[in-house]
C-alpha cells in the first residue's frame, strides 16, 4: 500500500491511503493473518476502526473502493452526532426546520435538533484519521470460508487473496456478503434510492410525500453548501425511482446529473452470525421510514468496536462479544419494528386524510419537539462519546 500526506484539498493530519493496487494484471496479491479484519470502509467499518485504535491488535481495514472514493448516501445526518464525532469540519450547511410538501400543502417544522449535511469524502477521512493504526487494503470481498482450525480464525476470501482473523467485522452494506445467504431484491425487505447531485444552492431542508412522485417513498433535496441532493426513495423495491427523480429534479429547476443510488434495508437482521460481527446496513441499521441509516451504523459500529476492543484487550472472549452485540442490535427490534409499520401504513391512507392527519402534528410545535426527541433517541448522539463498554475479565479465546 503506497499512501500520500494529503488528499487535494482537505488537509489530513493522516494520511489516506491511494489506490496502490492498480487493475487488471497490475493486481498485488493479497494475504495474512490479522487480529480484526473490517470488511467495508465507509460509515459502519470506519466506526468499528476508531473504537479499536490506541490497541496493540493488528487491523484490517477492506474496501472495493479508495476511503471515501464513492459517496453512499445524501449525507445528512444529526448534526450533534457528527460534532460527538470530530467530524463537525466536514459538515456543509446545517437545518433547524424541515420543508414537508404533500399534494396539499407545505408545511414547515421546526425540529428539537439540527441536520447536517455533509462531504463524504472528508467525513470518512476525518473518521479514518481516528483509527490509529489499521491498515487499509482496496480489495472486493468474495465469501467466508472455513478455516482448518475448528473455528478460532475465520477466513475471508477477496479478489487479491485470501485473509484470516479471530474478528471479523461484515460492514458491507446490504448484501451482507459475509453471510452467504441470497438476500435479493425486489423480493427482499429493501428499499431503492436514487439522488443527483447538480451544483446549486438552497437554504431550505426537504421533502416530498407525493404520490405522484412515488407510491410509497419520498423525495428530497439536501443542500450541500454548492450542491443540492434531490433524490427519490421508494419502499417498494419494485417501483423504479429513476423517472421521479429526473422529474422532482426538472420540477425544481435542477439538473439531472451525477448519480448516486443502491437499495436501502428496511428491516433489522441478526447483527451476527456464523461467528460474524455484522455493523449499518449488513444488519439491517437503516431506520424504516425516513431511511436514515448514517447515523445507526455509525451507533452500531462504535457498539461493535467498544466490543472488539474488549476482546483484543483481553477482557472477554469472542463469544462473550458476539453475544452481547447480538442482544444489543436486538434490544432495538422493537423501535425498528414500530417504524416499519409506519411505513407500511403511511402509503395505504387516502392522501387527503393524510394531509389531514399530518397538518396538526407536523405544524404543533410541542408534538414535533417530543417525536424527533423520542426519534434521535434512538441512536442517540451521546451514544458516541461514552466510553467503551465494560465487560468481564476473561481471558481471549481469540
Ligand atoms: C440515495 C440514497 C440516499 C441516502 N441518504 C441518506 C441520508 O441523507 N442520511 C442517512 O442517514 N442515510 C441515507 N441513506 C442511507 C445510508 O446511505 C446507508 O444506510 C448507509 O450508507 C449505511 O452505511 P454502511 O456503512 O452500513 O454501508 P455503506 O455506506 O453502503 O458502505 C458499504 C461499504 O462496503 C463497500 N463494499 C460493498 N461491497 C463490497 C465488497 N464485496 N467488497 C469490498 N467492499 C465492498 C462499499 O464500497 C462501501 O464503502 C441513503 C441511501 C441512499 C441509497
Amino acid at each position: 500500500m503506497t499512501t500520500c500526506p494529503r488528499q487535494i484539498g482537505l488537509g489530513y493530519a493522516r494520511p489516506v491511503p491511494v489506490r496502490a493496487t492498480k487493475r487488471g494484471d497490475q493486481r498485488t496479491p493479497l494475504a495474512g493473518e490479522y487480529d480484526v479484519l473490517i470488511c467495508g470502509a465507509s460509515f459502519a467499518g470506519l466506526a468499528v476502526a476508531r473504537e479499536l485504535a490506541g490497541t496493540d491488535a493488528r487491523i484490517l481495514v477492506l474496501d472495493r473502493y479508495e476511503i471515501g472514493e464513492r459517496q453512499t448516501s445524501a449525507c445528512a445526518a444529526p448534526t450533534e452526532w457528527l460534532v460527538n464525532l470530530g467530524l463537525a469540519s466536514s459538515m456543509r450547511q446545517t437545518f433547524r426546520d424541515l420543508v414537508i410538501h404533500t399534494p396539499h400543502e407545505t408545511v414547515r417544522m421546526r425540529l428539537p435538533w439540527t441536520f447536517s449535511t455533509f462531504d463524504y469524502r472528508e467525513l470518512c477521512g476525518l473518521l479514518w484519521e481516528q483509527s490509529g493504526t489499521a491498515e487499509f487494503e482496496t480489495a472486493t470481498v468474495e465469501r467466508r470460508r472455513r478455516t482448518a482450525d475448528g473455528g478460532r480464525r475465520i477466513s475471508v476470501a477477496t479478489d487479491r487473496g485470501e485473509l484470516s482473523a479471530p474478528l471479523v467485522v461484515d460492514a458491507l452494506g446490504w448484501k451482507r456478503v459475509l453471510d452467504g445467504n441470497a438476500y435479493q431484491p425486489p423480493a427482499a425487505p429493501l428499499s431503492r434510492g436514487l439522488e443527483v447531485h447538480p451544483w446549486g444552492a438552497s437554504d431550505e431542508l426537504e421533502i416530498w410525500i407525493d404520490r405522484d412522485y412515488v407510491p410509497a417513498g419520498y423525495g428530497w433535496s439536501f443542500p450541500a453548501r454548492d450542491e443540492v441532493r434531490v433524490g427519490v426513495g421508494s419502499f417498494d423495491p419494485r417501483h423504479h425511482v429513476k423517472e421521479p427523480t429526473v422529474r422532482l429534479a426538472a420540477d425544481l429547476d435542477r439538473e439531472a446529473v451525477r448519480y448516486q443510488g443502491n437499495w436501502i434495508p428496511h428491516k433489522l437482521r441478526d447483527a451476527t452470525a456464523h461467528d460474524v460481527f455484522f455493523a449499518g446496513d449488513s444488519a439491517g441499521h437503516c431506520l424504516p421510514l425516513t431511511a436514515e441509516g448514517i447515523r445507526t451504523a455509525l451507533y452500531f459500529g462504535l457498539a461493535c468496536g467498544r466490543e472488539l476492543r474488549g476482546v483484543v484487550e483481553g477482557r472477554a472472549t469472542r463469544e462473550q462479544a458476539l453475544r452481547r452485540y447480538h442482544a444489543f442490535s436486538a434490544a432495538h427490534e422493537w423501535k425498528f419494528r414500530w417504524m416499519l409499520r409506519t411505513q407500511r401504513t403511511v402509503p395505504r391512507v387516502p392522501p387527503r386524510l393524510l394531509a389531514a392527519a399530518l397538518r396538526w402534528p407536523l405544524s404543533n410545535d410541542a408534538f414535533v419537539g417530543w417525536s424527533f426527541r423520542h426519534y434521535l433517541n434512538v441512536a442517540p448522539p451521546s451514544f458516541a462519546g461514552e466510553a467503551p463498554a465494560a465487560a468481564p475479565v476473561v481471558p481471549t479465546a481469540a
